[in-house]
């Protein structure tokens, strides 16, 4: 089947959804829902391309939707245009410091509702362009350091309101420059293309992140994952790295290992984030001077 970009409706009327889903669904995967909370859980989990958005709606209402769509970075950038009953020039300003970008306004026209749609789509993609490149990290193809910086203060924050336990694991690899100096930079790149794939595999659950975190060093956040469990994920993540055997002379097993430091914790009002990443590095530090190849927490 061709690509076809996925849409969200969000409204509180059965007749309005319906409307919609027969203007847009011949040539849009269509997700529906009649609840501002229930649209935020579907962003986050089926990434729409773009949401249309009714503005009155019981309990979380449009506006406010959409403001949480805009603080969680995870979602920020799927647009969203309102569909309103009121055009007033303030319900419109209101809407945009909001975070939207358009309005359509009732009763929707097919064609004015299939070209603002059709523009949001277009410009849409070309950002989602660009910012893949602002936030990739060139060579691995993970995210780099910038995006790791904007989540770790996101996930602070959210874990500080939730008191949900936030876990992070810090990952250097073992003897690299000896690597490097064997077999060529070129060499050492390909290694750590090769050590980001095997994190990346040894990931499971959506809302863990992987960065590359400086020159040979990776960092792996994982909300809501209490101690224990980012102690396995860390042991997993180091086998991942074993088993993909790649080829290091020095080491004492002929493969390249990493050395992993974890730490966890639930941040109370006066905690920052910057403790856990601390925590991690000093952790890490140990796993190094107790041999290499471990992980410490
Ligand atoms: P340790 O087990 O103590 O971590 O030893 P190490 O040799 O890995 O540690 P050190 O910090 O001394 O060296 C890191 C090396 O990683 C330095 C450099 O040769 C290599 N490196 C860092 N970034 C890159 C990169 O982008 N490409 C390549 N090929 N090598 C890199
Ligand atoms: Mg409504
Ligand atoms: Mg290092
Ligand atoms: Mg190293």
């Amino acid at each position: 089947m061709p690509f076809r970009p996925r849409l969200l409706v969000v409204d509180d009327n059965p007749a309005n959804r319906f409307l919609l889903q027969q203007i847009l669904g011949d040539e849009h995967e269509m997700l529906v829902t009649d609840d501002g909370e229930h649209a935020l859980e579907l962003c986050l989990r089926e990434a729409p391309d773009l949401v249309l958005l009714d503005i009155e709606m019981p309990g979380l209402d449009g506006l406010q939707t959409c403001r949480r769509l805009k603080a969680n970075p995870a979602t920020a950038s799927v647009p969203v245009i309102f569909v309103t009953g009121h055009d007033s020039p303030a319900s419109e300003a209101e809407g945009l410091s909001a975070g939207a970008v358009d309005f359509i306004s009732k009763p929707v026209s097919y064609e004015g509702v299939r070209a603002r749609v059709g523009k949001h789509l277009q410009l849409k993609a070309q950002a989602d362009r660009l910012r893949a490149m602002a936030y990739e990290d060139a060579l691995t193809g993970v995210f780099n350091r910038r995006y790791f910086d904007q989540l770790l203060q996101f996930e602070g924050r959210i874990a500080r309101r939730t008191r949900q336990p936030l876990s992070l694991v810090l990952i250097d690899i073992d003897r690299f420059k000896s690597c490097n100096d064997l077999h060529g930079h070129a060499y050492g790149d390909r290694c750590l293309r090769a050590v980001a794939d095997a994190l990346g595999r040894a990931l499971r659950r959506p809302q863990d992140m992987l960065a590359r975190y400086g020159g040979e060093e990776f960092a792996c956040l994982l909300p809501g994952t209490v101690r224990d469990e980012a102690l396995r994920t860390a042991e997993y993540l180091r086998h991942e790295v074993e088993a993909a055997a790649i080829a290091h002379p020095r080491a004492p097993a002929r493969v390249l290992t990493i050395s992993l430091g974890v730490a966890t914790r639930v941040l109370d009002e006066h905690d920052t984030v910057d403790t856990l990443v601390e925590e991690a590095d000093w952790r890490l530090y140990e796993a190094k001077s107790l041999g290499r190849n471990r992980v410490c927490g």
